[in-house]
């Protein structure tokens, strides 16, 4: 998707602090964190939605969180706990129209809504 800020931070087309990759999903800081460590992480392909995801890619998902145990433990908050995130359209508050979900860690997080 040509003009997904999402799609060019994979392509780096848009810089990143890159903390995971592989030929599945990216997973990067987010810029304005909300937590010591807040990780966003995506699929290679543009899924625009929670709402989105069907048999075909699923895949995506599932690769993100198998692999989110180790992307925390490697940043070091596995043991102590983390939140997982999917904000999906406007109610909650969905700004980048690539599917996304937020890795929460490194402090203990409040209540969740
Ligand atoms: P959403 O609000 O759609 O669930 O999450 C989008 C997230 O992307 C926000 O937490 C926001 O801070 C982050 N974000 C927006 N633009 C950029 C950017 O250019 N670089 C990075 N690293 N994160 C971004
Ligand atoms: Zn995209």
């Amino acid at each position: 998707m040509a003009d997904c800020l999402f799609c060019k931070i994979i392509s780096g087309d848009i810089p990143s602090e890159k903390v995971y990759e592989d030929e599945l999903i990216y997973a990067f800081r987010d810029i304005e964190p909300q937590a010591p460590h807040h990780i966003v992480i995506v699929p290679k392909a543009h899924i625009e939605s929670a709402n989105d995801i069907n048999c075909e890619n699923s895949g995506f998902v599932a690769a993100i969180f198998e692999k989110i145990p180790q992307i925390a433990a490697n940043l070091g908050f596995a043991q102590s706990g983390y939140r997982v995130v999917n904000n999906c359209g406007s109610d909650a508050g969905q700004t980048v129209k690539h599917l996304h979900f937020h890795l929460l860690g490194g402090a203990p997080g409040g209540k969740m809504y």
